[in-house]
């Protein structure tokens, strides 16, 4: 069964990679809207959330490296492959700053209103699925590293996230496996969607070598393919 899955996330994160060095070597890349015609059948929107942005850089390692930064670099390669691969994508932020409305003012009601506008982008969505993209911290133990995949209560968010943290376990956790788990119920992006979410903690900013690797293009990329491949895995497992 291992092996299998194994084989399979190999699968198709060498067609992700084939995919994604195509797109560096051809000038002229089909539109969206010419790869999503190709498409015979219907599939959910993904859309991709870069955690935080603007004033809420989210959690800052112990030199300063904010996650919000490296959760849009993140989002903008996995979008850049999901796009290639025909699928149909929305960012709720594609910049540095948050998507708050312009009637808030301060930190905290910027924060209230950018998690609502995040919220309302996903719920508009008919058939849409939702990947966060966030950075862990937890300075009390420094040593702990490595990618976690969490799910929403919207079914089949635990598949989406399983195979994901499959892929991810296997290209970025090697000898470090983390499982899949359930969301704390008081997140409230992925409380209130009422649309399958998962959340990847892609790393830890309180671990300094992960730290570097994070801030890293070629990293950046691995978690992007690992995602990607583990998103393709999913759909094909649920038909
Ligand atoms: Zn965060």
């Amino acid at each position: 069964m291992i092996l299998l899955i194994k084989r399979r996330w190999l699968i198709a994160g060498t067609a992700v990679v084939l995919a994604a060095v195509t797109l560096l070597c051809v000038r002229n890349v089909p539109s969206k809207e010419a790869f999503s015609a190709l498409s015979d059948t219907r599939r959910p929107v993904v859309i991709l959330d870069a955690g935080h942005g603007g004033e809420d850089g989210g959690a800052v390692s112990a030199d300063g490296v904010a996650e919000s930064q490296i959760n849009l670099k993140i989002v903008q390669k996995t979008d850049l492959l999901l796009t290639f691969l025909g699928r149909d994508t929305l960012l709720t932020r594609s910049g540095e700053d948050a998507v708050y409305s312009p009637e808030a003012k301060t930190l905290r009601e910027k924060k209230v209103s950018d998690l609502k506008n995040r919220v309302a982008m996903v719920n508009a969505a008919e058939d849409a699925v939702l990947i966060s993209v966030h950075q862990n911290s937890l300075p009390v133990h420094p040593a702990v590293h490595g990618a976690q995949v969490f799910y929403n209560t919207i079914l089949p968010a635990d598949q989406m996230a399983q195979t994901i943290q499959s892929t991810l376990n296997g290209l970025i956790n090697p000898g470090n496996d983390k499982a899949a788990k359930a969301i704390d119920g008081t997140i409230y992006l992925m409380k209130e969607i009422t649309r399958p979410g998962i959340l990847v903690e892609c790393g830890f900013l309180s671990n300094q070598k992960e730290t570097q690797q994070l801030q890293s293009d070629d990293y950046q990329s691995k978690l992007a393919l690992a995602i990607v491949s583990g998103y393709l895995e999913y759909e094909t497992n649920k038909g």
